[in-house]
């Protein structure tokens, strides 16, 4: 802690060392008879002697202009004194005032003790040049001893209670800065992260998050109608397929723009995901919505010019309002589902109103699905066998496993009905395992021939399905050459190039492969040469109008011969009669399926049949 005395009196500044020095020294008794000496006092050689801090540094000067020298260089240190001690006249410099008016505007934070045995200037004159005043004081000569000492030890606290304060004061407002800062930036990363968690990053459109959020909100609003349109983009599969997926990216943002500009204020548009679309119209009812709808539809059908190819693709849209019943989001929701459901049912590129009569198609879907999955669980499925025939000697090659339900209260459910219902609802994976499973078992107790077991696309999609299928065999010690996979265009070109792996690896392990449904699909007859594959199996719509349509006919001839070129066999399915037989042979078709030849039978049956024939041909 620092003092500086100025005074132009030696004898005084001798008198403040001594005033100055260390407590309990014997400078304190010597400075207590010095004082009384020069100002007369009787009492201070008894007078107790405050407690008072050290001063680790006093420095004195005799001059007003030293005092303001001292100070300048003190603050330019940084080691800045607490307390000035300042004679009011010290001829010939500068007074008092002057000294004090000069220090003041160098240090704000010093405490000026003015020492005055006049009264020539007043206490507020001072004030108004050197003030605060709570940072000045008076002292009158002749000072006590004990009056210097409290007074340098108070002041000498005080100063450094301020200036402790004061760098308190300053590092809060450096933290209070930081943390604002710091507040800025967290806002700014949390305004970020909220736009990012409800937006879309492709198109910028609001994702699902938000369009659930809008639509919470507008059903607030009781009084104005709410309609929300799901739209799906039909064929959008294929565009990224032949296309690439950023042709796919850059269509569906394209997409994202046209379809944005047909709406109005107040209503929304949101991504909802891949080719997905949601739009929530406030105050429209449903004939207005049906009517934006249908431009919607009109707009998303123009074509692209996306990189330079020429690009089409169509939208299907299912529309459902709160109308006056006052329904919940998610029930809007589910029935503008079930309508988008219906508009891709009914051909696609449309759009369709909700209406009551859907819902009984989706309680029925929803029925079969969890009859179905009890009845897998259960085991309460079959699988017959109709046989595929060489026509040359009428003898069955294989048989083609179908599976049978039949259900307690709903009867007979064929396989076209509950198949698509199980692709949807992720059932098939279970059906598909019962089938192979129990096709592999039975197969394994016929002397001989291949089962040929139906794949869905859905199953068609990850390798381990080869390892399923090859535990089974193993543990019914069945040779993998007499098992056939049947299946379909669609499964080959969803992953082509997942198909071709997983063909490939099945191929090595013997396994064979019929291409089921040829000619219903999309694929053409130059990409077969691309898979592993063993057999080609006619539609039977073609066999059907084999002889009444020339196209057909055509088309099972081009097959038939492509297919023998690369080295397939073909199989044609539903042949129903003897003339069907004939042309199918003309062409060079291989092999046979039908009711001609036989219904799809049972395992035992088929075991009994093979065991007559067997009988019957050792007799002869
Ligand atoms: P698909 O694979 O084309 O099976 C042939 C369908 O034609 C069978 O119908 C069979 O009974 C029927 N059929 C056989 N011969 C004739 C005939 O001469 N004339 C006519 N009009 N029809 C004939 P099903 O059993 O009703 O099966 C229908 C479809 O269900 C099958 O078509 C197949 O796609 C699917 N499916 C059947 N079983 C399974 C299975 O276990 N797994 C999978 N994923 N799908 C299956
Ligand atoms: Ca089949
Ligand atoms: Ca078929």
């Amino acid at each position: 802690m620092r003092i500086l005395v100025a005074d132009d009196e030696a004898g005084i500044r001798a008198a403040y060392r001594i005033c100055l020095q260390e407590t309990g020294s014997d400078a304190a008794s010597e400075l207590d008879r010095y004082g009384a000496a020069l100002f007369g006092d009787p009492d201070a050689g008894d007078a107790p002697m405050a407690e008072v801090p050290r001063w680790s540094e006093v420095d004195y000067v005799g001059q007003g202009e030293e005092a303001v020298a001292a100070v300048r260089s003190a603050v330019a240190e940084g080691r800045p004194y607490g307390v000035l001690f300042l004679d009011m006249r010290m001829p010939p410099g500068m007074d008092g005032r002057e000294t004090a008016k000069q220090v003041r505007a160098l240090d704000p934070d010093i405490n000026i003790v003015i020492v005055t045995g006049f009264s020539d200037h007043s206490p507020l004159e001072v004030a108004r040049v050197a003030g605060p005043l709570d940072k000045l004081y008076y002292l009158a000569k002749p000072f006590e001893t004990e009056e210097i000492r409290t007074l340098a030890g108070a002041l000498t606290a005080k100063w450094s209670m301020v200036t402790e304060l004061q760098r308190t004061q300053a590092a809060l407002a450096q933290k209070v800065d930081e943390l604002e800062t710091a507040q800025a930036q967290i806002l700014a990363s949390e305004a970020r992260s909220r736009h990012i968690a409800l937006h879309d990053q492709l198109t910028r459109l609001p994702n699902r998050l938000s369009f659930q959020e809008f639509l919470s909100e507008a059903l607030n609003d009781k009084r104005c109608d709410v309609a929300v349109l799901f739209l799906d983009l039909d064929r959008f599969k294929l565009v990224n397929d032949t296309l690439g997926h950023g042709a796919g990216d850059e269509l569906v943002c394209r997409m994202t723009d046209r379809l944005a500009r047909s709406l109005s204020e107040g209503s929304l548009i949101a991504r909802l995901g891949g080719d997905e679309f949601g739009v929530i119209l406030k105050g429209d009812d449903a004939q207005n919505a049906l009517g934006l709808a249908n431009q919607m539809v009109v707009l998303a059908a123009e074509p692209f010019d996306i990189l330079g190819t020429k690009v089409q693709v169509s939208a299907s849209i299912g529309i459902a309002n709160r109308g006056t019943a006052q329904i919940t989001g998610s029930e809007l929701l589910r029935r503008a589902d079930l309508a988008l459901y219906a508009a891709k049912g009914s051909g696609r590129n449309c759009a369709r109103l909700f209406e009551p009569a859907f819902d009984d198609s989706a309680r029925q879907r929803a029925e079969i699905d969890s009859k179905l999955r009890a009845a897998i669980e259960n085991d309460q499925l079959k699988l017959v066998y109709q046989p595929i025939i060489d026509p040359m000697n009428g003898l069955p090659v294989g048989y083609e496993a179908l599976v049978r339900w039949t259900d307690p209260e709903m009867g007979i459910v064929p396989p076209s009905i509950f198949v698509p219902i199980a692709e949807e609802t992720g059932l098939i994976a279970l059906l598909g395992e019962w089938v192979t499973r129990n096709a592999i078992a039975e197969c394994a107790n016929w002397p001989e021939g291949v089962v040929s077991i139906n794949l869905s696309t859905r199953q068609f999609q990850s390798i381990a399905l080869i390892d399923q299928i090859c535990d089974e065999a193993a543990r019914y010690q069945l040779p993998l050459g007499r098992i056939q996979l049947e299946i379909t265009e669609t499964a080959l070109f969803d992953d082509a190039a997942l198909a071709a792996e997983i063909l490939i690896e099945m191929r090595k392990r013997g396994i064979r492969i019929a291409l089921d449904d040829f000619g219903t699909g999309y694929s053409s007859l130059v990409n077969l040469k691309d898979f592993e594959i063993d057999c080609i199996k006619i539609d039977q719509s073609f066999v059907a109008t084999l002889g009444a349509d020339r196209q057909a006919s055509a088309i099972v001839t081009a097959v038939t011969g492509l297919a023998r070129s690369l080295g397939l066999k073909v199989v044609a399915e539903g042949v129903e009669s003897e003339i069907q037989v004939q042309a199918l042979r003309l062409v060079g078709c291989d092999l046979m399926q039908g009711y001609f030849y036989s219904k799809p039978i049972s395992s035992g049956e088929l075991q009994d049949i093979h065991d007559a024939s067997a009988r019957a041909a050792a007799a002869a």
